[in-house]
């Protein structure tokens, strides 16, 4: 195939998404489902899984908490038979934590958010990277960062350094597994815009006392495009990283966020 005719990810591709049964993870499932790949996802919602498998025939789910290492073998457990193998894992797994100044924030607020952000980031790849090994696809990890990843992020601060600790991660694996053929790279989303961030910038007016139009209008002059992505460009980009076009692409970090400038 040419390369200029493989900017999708080929057909059959197996792939595990992590925390995908809604949100940014749920439209990485269906673009790779829809590109005719086999996808495998796990959730600690099981109601949001049952939606998701009856919104996508043909992708299987596993019920599990991506940071804790029990779960983790048995979300494995289901990849090796729905799968029989893996050649791309999307460690998309994370929470917002607390929005709080740091003496406000509790030892196990900080240790739950490094759990599911970065933790659960290494349970996943230590035991997919001896399948992804044994793949011929071009096999690859789709770490998934943050803009809080390359800025500082106030009153965020356990948010921000798991983000940061996730390039770290990212760029070491790289290196490491580089020499087998396994490529590493993190997606850095900004602001996806839905009835979350709706929520978030109500919320934020509201403790500010600034009209909900005007805060919005806060948000987007911090970015250079002036408008928020969604979770398809996301996904475009994680289908991207996984496809023959971008097979000399590893240890990056690929900002998908119109140029967020400031936090
Ligand atoms: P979300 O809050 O919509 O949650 C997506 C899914 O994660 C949900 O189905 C939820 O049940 C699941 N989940 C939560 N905790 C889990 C756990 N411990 N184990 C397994 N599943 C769990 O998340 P999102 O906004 O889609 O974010 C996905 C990823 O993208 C996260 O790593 C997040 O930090 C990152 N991100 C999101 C944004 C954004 O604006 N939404 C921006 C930058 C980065």
């Amino acid at each position: 195939m040419s390369i200029m005719n493989s900017l999708s990810p080929e057909r059959g591709l197996r792939v595990l998404v992590t925390a995908g049964a809604s949100g940014i993870g749920a439209a990485v499932a269906r673009a790779f489902s829809e590109a005719g790949a086999r996808v495998h996802v796990c959730d600690i919602d099981g109601l949001a899984i049952d939606r998701l498998v009856q919104a996508l025939p043909g992708v299987t789910a596993s019920v599990a908490d991506a940071s804790v290492e029990r779960d983790v073998d048995l979300v494995f457990k289901d990849v090796a038979g729905n799968l029989g193998g893996l050649d791309v894992l999307v460690n998309n797994a994370g929470i917002a934590g607390p929005t709080a100044s740091i003496e406000d924030i509790s030892a196990s607020q900080w240790e739950r958010t490094v759990d599911v952000n970065l933790n659960s980031q290494f349970l996943f790849a230590k035991r997919a990277v001896p399948m992804l090994r044994a793949s011929s696809s071009s096999p690859c990890i789709v770490a998934m960062s943050s803009v809080a990843g390359r800025l500082g992020y106030a009153y965020r601060t356990p948010y921000a350094s798991t983000k940061w600790g996730v390039i770290g991660l990212m760029k070491s694996l790289a290196i490491e597994l580089g020499p087998f053929g396994v490529r590493v790279n993190a997606i850095l989303p900004g602001t996806v815009e839905g009835e979350r961030m709706d929520g978030v910038i109500a919320a934020r007016a509201a403790a500010t006392g600034i009209d909900t139009e005007a805060m919005r209008e806060q948000y987007l002059r911090k970015i250079s495009l002036r408008r928020m992505v969604t979770a398809d460009d996301v996904a475009a980009t994680a289908l991207f990283l996984s496809s023959p076009a971008a097979r000399n692409i590893t240890g990056q970090a690929i900002s998908v966020d119109g140029n967020l400038e400031y936090l």
